[in-house]
Formats: C-alpha cells, sequence, structure tokens
C-alpha cells in the first residue's frame, strides 16, 4: 500500500517526528482506523481493498445493502450509486478530486470523501473512499434540506411563520419572486421579509395573529387586497408527527386579472346576479348531489311572492329589483343553519334546500319565513312596501329521492298554497298530485271539446233593474258537457284553461257566441261576458271583441265585459291599456265579484268602470251580519256618487232582494229572478243531455246545471 502515500489524510502524519521509528505499516493503520476507508481499481471499479471499520459500517446498515458486506472487495463500486455512470465519470476525471459528497443510501446518509491514488508512474490508478454514517442529526437535516428544495421548486408561493414571534420563518424561491413583482406594494422590500413580522401584510395584525395562534382556526381561505392587486391566500395548519403545532403555512398567489374574469365567469354561471343567490342550475346540482348521499333527508321550498308584478308595475323596476334584493336578504338571514342552500329560481320565485330537516323542521321554517316576509320593507325614505309569499314544502326521503320529483311536488304544494288564499304554506300530499294529473287530463278533454264546439253551451242569466223590473242585460256563463263526465263547472275547467293557455281560444268562442245570440234576441238587453285575467295585457282583446262584433252585426253598446278583480292584480298596466280600448269601442266593462279582492277601492278609482257587481257572498251574508250590509249600502252610496251601476249578485231569496233593495243596489241577479238558462237554439240539445243524464245520475247533480 505504498502508493498511499500522496494520500492527503495520510499527509497529516505529525510532522517532525523525532525518535526513528519502524517504517509505517499502513494496512495496520487502516486496521484502527475508526472510519470507514476503502480503494477502488479505476480501471475494472471495483473495491480492492476495505478495512475493518468499513465492514463494521457496512454490517450496520446491511439491511438496505443487498449484499454481504464480507464480500466486499472484488464488488463493483456502482452499487453505492444510484447512478453508477455518473460516479464512474467522476471517478475517473482526476482533475475532479479530491471530492466530498454526502449521498442518501437507503434510509441512510453516507459522508464520503474520495481522494485520487496516484501509482509510482503518476497515474492515478486507484481512488481511496474514507467514509462515515451521517449523525441523526445530518440525517433530519439533510431531510429537511431536501423537503426545502422541492417547496423551492413548487410553482406556488410558500411561506411559513413561527407560531410565537410571527415572524415570516421561511419563504420558497417562487415566493421571493411573486413578491418582487409586486415589490411596489410591499411596505418592506422582498430581500428583508425573511425574518420580518407577517403582520406587514394585514390591516389589522391583531385579528392574523389570532388566527394563525391556533390551528383550530385553521386551514383558512382568504382574499387580501394589496393595493391594486389581490391575493389569494390558503393558510394551514403544519404540525409534526407528534401532532404539535409546528406553524401556519401560507400558500398564496396573487390573483392575475385573467383569474378574476375566470371568478366572475364562474360566479355568472353559478349565481343570480341580483340578489347574489346561487342559481337554478346551481340549486338543481346541489339538490342532485343532497340525494346522491345514502340515506338523503332533507326539506324543500318553494317560494312566490304574491303580488310582486303588481309591485313592478306600479312602483318601477328598479324598486322591483331592489325588493327581491332585500327578500333574498331576509331569506339568506332566516337560513343560517349549515347545510342550508337559498337559491333565486328566477322572476320572483325562490327555492331553499335545508339539508338533514325533516318534513318538521321544512314547516318550521315555512312558517318564520312568511312572517319575515310581510314584514314591511323600508325601500326609500318614503316609500314602504309590503308583499306576501306562498310556499310548498317537500321533503326526501318522504316525498321521494329523485330530484326532479322532488322539485315537482314542491311545486305542486306551492300551487295548493296559491290556491289556498296566498300568504300560506302547503306541505305536498299525494292527493296534490292526483289533483295535478286530473287537470292535466282535463286539459286534453277540454282541448277536444273546444276542437268540436259541440259540448261547450253559453247559458244567460237575467240581470234585472230593481225599479223598473226590466231585464237590461243577460250574463253569458259557460256550461261544458262531457260524453262520461257529464256537466263540468266552468270553476273547475276554466282555471285549467286558463293555465294551459287555452283561455284565449275559449274566450273567443265564447265573446262569439253571445254577440250572435244576443244579435237575436227580441228585446235590446245587453249582453255580459266574462273574460279571465289571463286574456288581459297582451294587447288582443279589443281587437277580438271587435272581431265578435262585427262578424255578429251586434252594436258595441249591446256588449258589456266583466272583470274580476284578481284580474287587475296581476299586470296592472298592461291590463288597464286593454281595458281602455275596449271601452274606447264603446263596450261596456263590469267590475265583477267586487268585494273578494283584497285592494277593492283603488280598483275603481284606476278605471272608470260603468258598473260594479258586489259578489254573491256579500249578498248572502247582510242578512245575517249588520257590517255586511254595511258595506253593501256603501258601494251602493259609492256607485250612486261615481253614476255608476251597481248589481247585486247571488240573490236567492225575496229576503235579498228587500235587503239589497234598501242599501240602495241599482240593479240583481240571481236565483229569485232567474237562473242561468240555454239559448233557445240549444234548449233541446240541453234538454235532451239532461233527460239522458238523469237516466244514469242522482238527479240533485241533474238540477244544479239544467235550471
Ligand atoms: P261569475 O261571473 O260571478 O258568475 C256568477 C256565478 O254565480 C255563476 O256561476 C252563476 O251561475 C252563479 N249564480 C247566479 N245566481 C246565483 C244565486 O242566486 N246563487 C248562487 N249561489 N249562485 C248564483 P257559474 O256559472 O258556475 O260560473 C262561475 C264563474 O265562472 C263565474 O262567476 C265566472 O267567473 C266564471 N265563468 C263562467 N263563464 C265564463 C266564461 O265564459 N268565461 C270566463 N272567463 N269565465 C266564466
Ligand atoms: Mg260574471
Ligand atoms: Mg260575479
Amino acid at each position: 500500500m505504498e502508493t498511499m502515500t500522496g494520500c492527503p489524510i495520510l499527509a497529516k502524519a505529525p510532522p517532525g517526528t523525532a525518535m526513528p521509528l519502524e517504517p509505517l505499516d499502513f494496512e495496520r493503520m487502516f486496521d484502527v482506523l475508526p472510519v470507514g476507508a476503502m480503494t477502488c481499481n479505476l480501471d475494472t471499479f471495483e473495491i480492492d481493498y476495505a478495512n475493518p471499520c468499513s465492514i463494521a459500517l457496512l454490517q450496520s446498515i446491511r439491511e438496505t445493502l443487498g449484499f454481504d458486506p464480507e464480500t466486499i472487495v472484488g464488488t463493483s463500486i456502482d452499487v453505492f450509486h444510484r447512478d453508477p455512470l455518473h460516479q464512474r465519470t467522476l471517478l475517473s476525471d482526476s482533475g475532479r478530486l479530491p471530492h466530498k459528497a454526502r449521498i442518501c443510501f437507503g434510509q441512510e446518509w453516507l459522508d464520503l470523501h474520495i481522494h485520487p491514488l496516484p501509482d509510482s508512474t503518476g497515474r492515478v490508478s486507484r481512488a481511496l473512499l474514507v467514509w462515515a454514517i451521517a449523525t441523526a442529526e445530518v440525517a433530519k437535516e439533510q431531510e429537511e434540506y431536501r423537503l426545502l428544495r422541492m417547496i423551492d421548486d413548487m410553482p406556488v408561493a410558500v411561506m411559513t411563520v413561527d407560531p410565537v414571534t410571527f415572524n415570516i420563518s421561511y419563504l420558497n424561491e417562487t415566493s421571493k419572486r411573486t413578491l418582487g413583482q409586486i415589490k411596489d406594494l410591499l411596505p418592506i422590500k422582498p430581500s428583508e421579509l425573511l425574518g420580518a413580522s407577517i403582520d406587514v401584510f394585514h390591516r389589522h395584525p391583531h385579528h392574523q395573529r389570532q388566527l394563525l395562534a391556533d390551528p383550530a382556526n385553521l386551514p383558512h381561505h382568504a382574499r387580501i387586497k394589496l393595493g391594486s392587486e389581490v391575493l389569494d391566500l390558503q393558510v394551514s395548519a403544519v404540525t409534526g408527527t407528534d401532532g404539535v403545532y409546528l406553524g401556519p403555512m401560507l400558500t398564496w398567489s396573487v390573483i392575475t386579472k385573467q383569474v378574476a374574469a375566470e371568478a366572475r365567469i364562474q360566479q355568472l354561471a353559478h349565481f343570480d346576479t341580483l340578489t347574489a343567490l346561487a342559481n337554478r342550475n346551481t340549486f338543481r346540482e346541489h339538490l342532485k348531489a343532497c340525494l346522491a348521499r345514502p340515506d338523503p333527508k332533507l326539506g324543500l321550498l318553494f317560494i312566490d311572492l304574491d303580488g310582486f308584478k303588481f309591485v313592478n308595475d306600479s312602483h318601477g323596476h328598479l324598486v322591483g329589483d331592489t325588493l327581491l334584493i332585500r327578500v333574498a336578504d331576509r331569506l339568506r338571514a332566516c337560513c343560517g343553519r349549515p347545510g342550508t342552500m337559498v337559491a333565486r329560481l328566477g322572476g320572483d320565485e325562490f327555492a331553499i334546500l335545508i339539508a338533514e330537516a325533516g318534513i318538521e323542521e321544512a314547516r318550521d321554517v315555512a312558517r318564520t319565513l312568511l312572517l319575515e316576509i310581510v314584514a314591511p320593507y323600508q325601500i326609500e325614505a318614503e316609500r314602504r312596501l309590503e308583499i306576501g309569499a306562498s310556499i310548498g314544502v317537500a321533503a326526501a326521503p318522504e316525498h321521494g329521492t329523485d330530484s326532479e320529483i322532488l322539485l315537482s311536488r314542491a311545486d305542486m304544494a306551492l300551487y295548493a298554497a296559491k290556491a289556498a288564499g296566498k300568504k300560506t304554506f302547503r306541505v305536498f300530499t299525494p292527493e296534490l298530485e292526483t289533483r295535478v294529473h286530473e287537470r292535466v287530463r282535463l286539459e286534453g278533454k277540454l282541448r277536444a271539446a273546444l276542437a268540436q264546439a259541440d259540448s261547450l253551451f253559453l247559458f244567460y242569466q237575467p240581470i234585472t233593474d230593481i225599479a223598473t223590473g226590466r231585464v237590461t242585460a243577460r250574463e253569458g256563463l259557460i256550461r261544458w258537457h262531457h260524453r262520461t263526465r257529464g256537466w263540468i263547472s266552468p270553476a273547475e275547467f276554466i282555471p285549467v284553461a286558463e293555465e294551459s293557455g287555452l283561455i284565449d281560444e275559449l274566450g273567443i268562442w265564447v265573446l262569439n257566441r253571445a254577440c250572435r245570440d244576443a244579435a237575436s234576441w227580441d228585446d235590446d238587453a245587453r249582453v255580459a261576458v266574462n273574460v279571465s285575467a289571463k286574456q288581459l295585457g297582451k294587447g288582443t282583446l279589443a281587437s277580438n271583441i271587435l272581431a265578435a262584433l262585427v262578424g255578429a252585426g251586434l252594436e258595441p253598446s249591446r256588449l258589456e265585459i266583466e272583470i274580476t278583480e284578481s284580474a287587475l292584480l296581476a299586470d296592472e298596466l298592461d291590463c288597464l291599456a286593454d281595458l281602455r280600448r275596449v271601452r274606447d269601442l264603446g263596450v261596456r266593462v263590469a267590475l265583477d265579484d267586487f268585494g273578494t279582492g283584497f285592494s277593492s277601492l283603488a280598483h275603481l278609482r284606476s278605471f272608470p268602470f260603468d258598473k260594479i257587481k258586489i259578489d254573491g257572498s256579500f249578498v248572502q251574508d247582510a242578512v245575517q251580519r249588520p257590517e255586511c250590509a254595511a258595506i253593501v249600502g256603501v258601494v251602493a252610496d259609492l256607485g250612486r256618487r261615481l253614476g255608476v251601476t251597481t248589481v247585486a249578485e247571488g240573490v236567492e231569496t225575496q229576503a235579498h232582494l228587500d235587503l239589497v233593495t234598501a242599501e240602495g243596489c241599482t240593479e240583481v241577479q240571481g236565483y229569485l229572478l232567474g237562473r242561468p238558462v240555454p239559448s233557445a237554439r240549444d234548449a233541446a240539445t240541453i234538454a235532451a243531455l239532461n233527460r239522458q243524464a238523469a237516466l244514469h245520475r242522482p238527479t240533485s247533480q241533474v238540477r244544479a246545471i239544467a235550471s
């Protein structure tokens, strides 16, 4: 081993030794050296010597070795390196030696020094490897260093903060780079950030410290405005293997304009722009997701504002929008419970999903909401508005676990709430569904009836002037005889016609029939035709009326149309415009069922009606209840002063007649003076139908129609 004299380690032998000594036995020296020493033949790259310490060290890590340490001599040096070629290149290049390295070997870190060993000719034919297993601390440091390098290279900005001092303890390369790009917005230079307090990034450092100090607050997501830029910040807790909180880690990025635009598009796609509530799609998706969970349980509420269109039309869209925003705020405030989603489905329709809620809880929420929604809204200093709402409730799993079915059932319940007089809620019941199916069937039958028109009839009921006893008008009342169902009441099929849109066709049929019948009457009594709310506001009514008048050759003054109060609630301005056009034709307009709507007197001011028809329920109650009689009196009085005819409907008895006469009504209509009867043309057909029906049905039903 004389070739080893050039070894720098050995050259460290204490200089100037005084005593004459035996020549050095290098091999023995290596045998006792407490570090690993091996030599490698650079022609074969085989280990040709390993000292006992090397063998002992290799024994201690034999688990990761994969070969017997005793056979190390003769083994290729390649076994020590993940990249043998790289290692061979290094060893062959004496210019790069000596070389110091720390290599990872399985679980262990090895500290390695490689020295060139020239032979007697000066050629480096061998390498000396002096090595030791790194201490546990060194290994840990090394591991940390490796992780930090990885984090440094990550494309997100990462910062760690000391949870006690709140100083920045680490910044990765991306952090430094990104901060460099926005350095003008920073209160301190990016190069000084390491070790600086995190407080510089926050307007309320105290809040921030509270947040970061406690891992229970984490993870936390925030957007921080820094000058013109916005930082999207995610804070997570770093904990040791023992669960001890080591401090917060902040990953963050600057939201560029493009990201902000993407966020905006997301917002538009998923949220309603006016109220910022979830939109219909988002709601549907959320519902589906909730129902897809095992054993789904949830409450579903459909909310529809009562008379919102009226607000919109009378106060303008701006006020309408403000009202919607305020309603949305109240809904949100009532639904703070986690797992609740409030959405605007469109227009004045809202929906709420309450996760893990049963029917009872959903019912409670509906009750609370009704109270909250009706409380007055101060829209502007001078403007105080009120609005009601109808709510339909359905729940999973009771009413189904399919999203479409559940939605349609909540809708049915909402429909029932509206039909029940609004400002109320209804929970879905199977009967509602049966009713809906019946309506659909009825719609089909009605469509067929309209196509044939041989089962539809117009009956006429006289309206009589009290003073003269003369019939001033006859009201046309539609009748429908179905082959198997018999007589179907207009109270049942008119709403179906209104909803399905068939009402327009039906309305035209009635107008034409009424005008033609009236043209053939012996007297000059007017004919009164009921016009549905749904026929108004479309701009078509006046032209349909004109066509009917011309077709029948009837004077416009012989026609009267009756509008119910609810018609005026729906679409105020457009409706009034239609009514004015009708009146301009010379056709009279009557307000039907007066007293049943909730702002009756306001309607009288909104349009110059020719006639007020006081609802029959009022007249019938008046005999028993003095306050009803008083109201009949007030309306009659009002009519007199406005120069308007007042008709008392539903006069069935002499007592009714006496009462309404005493109260000052000018005309009467009711069974006492005449029931609705078919026209002369239809009389024979109707008589035949009733005879036929009498054979199959209880007499009471027959009498109701044939009268
Ligand atoms: P309406 O316009 O208020 O018609 C008066 C209703 O009261 C009629 O019911 C009539 O038969 C009934 N009636 C008349 N006198 C008395 C009485 O003394 N006592 C009682 N209890 N009732 C009396 P009908 O024919 O069943 O019509 C119900 C409603 O259906 C009508 O109320 C009207 O709103 C609607 N309707 C009827 N025909 C048509 C039509 O051709 N088109 C439209 N759009 N609606 C119609
Ligand atoms: Mg009527
Ligand atoms: Mg009426």
